[in-house]
């Protein structure tokens, strides 16, 4: 049976990735040997490397002045990194989630965290807005989208200080305008390439200015001076992070993704606010994610979860259990995933409101 992939992370990927990535795994561009057994020193590999960094740079619009790099260690190790190589005493915080909370929790082994405000007063079902950003924070820290939850930030916020962004999960959703941040990261896994590699965007000049040693693999200065070769960068998730690039690049890059990812959304939104049965866990359209949208079953129909569940399940549908912390159901909507995935779930919402109501 065709399978309708929703999971949250590691999540759909393009079929491009995919067979592209098989195929240099059996043998890299018909030179006898697997992409997974050449140097990262090689010229084949370097080719890889500079590819990805450059497809970066031009599909994000990046601007002179910032490196991409290429990490181990996921977006958990950049909650570490970002204080350790950033914050002399002071940095602001939004807290948006769980994710949010365990950025939270590192900086503050680095100095003082001023959380700005937060959303856990209503399960972080809505974005904060009207707080006051210290203008003597050394920069001021969001998760652009909450995975868990189900809100995103969808613009780029005007800061007194400049912004770190968590974009694990909506990197390459949408333009961005990078000369707002002084670091973007995020862990691959939800949008681009498999689990094991973690992307950072970092602007050059904001290094340097912290008086604490840091650990050489822990310093940004260290990867950008090696261009992510200090050590073995994770080879093979950067290779398949290539090609969904290049997926994207022949899509016509992040506009025509960002305009497939507003269709995709609205279509389930409306059905989640049209259905009897069901309800959005984000009142706010504004504050609603377009990659991973929570919905739970409408006050009284409580009892149809189960049902549901086996129903998209039945179906085909895998991966539309909601997170435990919020319950009900989670489609993520990944650039990845089609149109018609989509379609197929909001035809089973539809028939089931039918047979249940
Ligand atoms: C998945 C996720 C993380 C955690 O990423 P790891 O690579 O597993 O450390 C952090 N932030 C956000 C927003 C996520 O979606």
């Amino acid at each position: 049976m065709k399978k309708h992939n929703f999971y949250a992370g590691p999540s759909i990927l393009p079929r491009y990735t995919i067979e592209n990535t098989a195929k240099a795994v059996l043998d890299l561009d018909g030179i006898g040997l697997s992409v997974m057994e050449i140097s990262h020193r090689s010229k084949e590999y370097i080719a890889i490397i500079e590819e990805a960094q450059d497809l970066f740079k031009e599909l994000l619009n990046i601007p002179e002045g910032y490196t991409v790099v290429f990490l181990g260690g996921g977006a958990s190790l950049q909650f570490a990194m970002v204080p350790f190589n950033l914050m002399n005493k002071k940095a602001a915080y939004l807290n948006t989630g769980a994710w949010s909370k365990k950025a939270i929790k590192e900086a503050k082994l680095f100095g003082e965290v001023d959380v700005v405000a937060s959303s856990e007063d209503k399960n972080f079902s809505y974005i904060p807005k009207g707080y006051t950003i210290p203008a003597d924070a050394d920069y001021f820290h969001i998760t652009t989208n909450n995975t868990i939850y189900g809100t995103e930030i969808h613009t780029d916020l005007d800061s007194p200080v400049q912004l770190v962004a968590d974009m694990s999960s909506d990197i390459f959703s949408r333009p961005v305008d990078v000369s707002k941040y002084a670091i973007i990261y995020g862990g691959a896994q939800k949008n681009l390439a498999p689990a094991g590699v973690t992307f950072v965007i970092v602007k050059n000049e904001v290094l340097g200015k912290v008086d604490r040693e840091i650990p050489t693999m822990l310093n940004y200065q260290t990867h950008i001076d090696k261009g992510s070769m200090f050590n073995t960068p994770p080879c093979l998730p950067i290779y398949a992070a290539l090609q969904t690039l290049r997926w994207l690049k022949n899509l016509g890059g992040v506009e025509a993704m960002q305009k497939v990812n507003q269709d995709k959304a609205a279509m389930l939104y409306n059905e989640i606010d049209r259905n009897s049965l069901f309800k959005s866990t984000v009142q706010d359209p504004a504050d609603r994610s377009l990659m991973n949208i929570c919905f739970v079953m409408n006050d009284g129909k409580e009892d149809l979860e189960k049902d549901f569940l086996e129903m998209v399940t039945s179906r085909g549908m895998v991966g539309l259990k909601g997170h435990r912390s919020v319950g009900g159901f989670r489609a993520s909507t990944y650039n990845a995933l089609p149109v018609d995935s989509v379609k197929t779930l909001v035809e089973t919402m539809q028939e089931f409101e039918t047979l249940k109501k």
